[in-house]
């Protein structure tokens, strides 16, 4: 399915329970403001002119400046970034931050380039949306294939062509060039934040101490490895983890430090079994990638792909809980089918908000010059996702009240998050 035709549907989804006047204005966002789509073009290594495309989407900034990630990827398209820029406003809004969404993206396969050509093609990509980007207009940050040492080379660029410091226009930074404390973990650790508040309200479902609460996690880059190991130090058991080599699974509970270790020396997840520090052969056993989104745990964390549960084996699915942390990992198909068999899908718009969050907070140091502990981003982070979370829980009961049998947490958290652009959106362009 179409990306961007996919994101629609949620989106269409919730029209029906939304104001009159909410309803009215709602095609405001089922289009992006703003397109900006173009060839970049670099010197290779060996001297030859290479063109590659490039977007940047900017969906809405009603509620403030655009905001979200940028791809380097064969397969982004000007449909992908469109999706992905809709959810970063609905996620910036469910997180109650201020900003508006927005996402770019290259068509590249960056493993084909060298070190020095991924720094031209960086700068190159800036120098082309520069005129377009702002610490109070448009504020990118790192995706997938994207890292902080990308963002210092855009920042570098940017500040260039502006004679000037701004290190607010980029988040995801290296510390030394004013990236936050805690911005690593922050999407891991929002994730597991979600977990626990949505665990705190449905013991009538699932009532087990934490140790006996079983998790696999699906992907083990930034996202899930994360999760894993703030799961697991917290008490919760990850029995089972993945890469796109495939998987492991230990009934007892792996060790996710250990075993991005073993990983790290051997290339991938499989024979990996760690636990408590120690990995041997014979402790666990290894799966498929398909097996892990079956398997008969308590919680599902897709952390690696988006469409990964479709119509084809959302109704395989075991799990009690599904946390979504990539963008997208559920089809609308899949999220009806998981929604009429009782399964609580936590949407990825509230449980993945953790990584924009502290991007914000990110900025908001930017832009005092004055830097805060990771102690204190975590409290800072901690509140935002428990105030989110609040909200998006009492709309779901009042959903509940109303139909039990359609009521879902990603309706609740599309339903506030809409509301509230199109508020803003009515306050100034009526
Ligand atoms: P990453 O590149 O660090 O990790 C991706 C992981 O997924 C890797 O372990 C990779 O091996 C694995 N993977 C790839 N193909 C797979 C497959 N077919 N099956 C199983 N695993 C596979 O990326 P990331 O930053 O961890 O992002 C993961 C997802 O989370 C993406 O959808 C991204 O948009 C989303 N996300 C990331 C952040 C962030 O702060 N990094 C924030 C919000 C959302």
């Amino acid at each position: 399915m179409d990306p961007f035709e996919n994101a629609l549907t949620f989106l269409n989804n919730i029209k029906s329970n939304l104001s009159d006047e909410h309803q009215k204005y709602l095609p405001r966002l089922q289009k992006p403001q703003n397109i900006v789509k173009g060839e970049v073009e670099i010197t290779m290594d060996n001297g030859k002119k290479q063109k590659f495309m490039a977007f940047r989407s900017q969906h809405n900034n009603a509620l403030g400046p655009y905001k979200g990630g940028i791809r380097f990827h064969p397969n982004v398209s000007e449909s992908e970034v469109k999706a992905l820029s809709l959810w970063m406003s609905l996620k910036t809004s469910i997180a109650g931050i201020p900003y508006g969404g927005g996402k770019g993206g290259i068509i590249v396969e960056p493993r084909d380039l060298s070190v020095t050509e991924l720094e031209r093609l960086s700068r190159a990509y800036i120098t082309f949306i520069e005129p377009h980007i702002g610490v109070d207009v448009d504020v990118p940050a790192p995706d997938v294939n994207t890292n902080g040492q990308i963002m210092a080379w855009m920042l570098d660029e940017y500040e260039k062509i502006r004679g000037h410091h701004e290190p607010g226009v980029l988040t995801g930074k290296p510390l030394e060039i004013g990236g936050s404390e805690g911005r690593t973990k922050a999407t891991g650790y929002g994730g597991v934040l979600a977990l626990q508040a949505l665990l705190e309200q449905i013991k009538d479902v699932l009532d087990k101490p934490k140790a006996q609460i079983t998790i696999a996690v699906q992907g083990f880059g930034n996202v899930g490895y994360y999760f894993a190991e703030i799961a697991s130090d917290a008490g919760y058991r990850v029995v089972a983890v993945s890469d796109s080599k495939g998987g492991v699974y230990i009934e007892e509970g792996l060790d996710p430090a250990a075993t991005l270790a073993c990983k790290e020396e051997k290339g991938k997840i499989s024979n990996c079994y760690c636990v408590g520090g120690v990995c041997e052969l014979g402790k666990g056993k290894e799966i498929t990638n398909e097996q892990l989104l079956e398997l008969d745990v308590d919680v599902l964390v897709p952390a690696a792909l988006e469409n990964v549960l479709h119509k084809g084996n959302a109704g395989k699915i075991k799990a009690k809980v599904v946390v979504e942390m990539a963008n997208g990992p559920l089809t609308s198909e899949a999220d009806e089918i998981l929604t009429k068999n009782g399964v609580l899908v936590v949407p990825d718009i509230f449980s993945n908000a953790g990584g924009v969050t502290v991007s914000y907070l990110e900025w908001v140091q930017n832009r005092m010059g004055y830097y805060w502990t990771e102690e204190e981003v975590n409290s800072k982070l901690e509140g935002i996702m428990a105030k989110a979370f609040a909200a998006m829980w009492k709309k779901y009961q009042e959903l509940k009240a109303k139909d039990k049998k359609t009521a879902s947490l990603r309706k609740a958290a599309y339903i506030l998050a809409v509301e509230r652009i199109l508020t803003a959106e009515i306050l100034r362009r009526p």
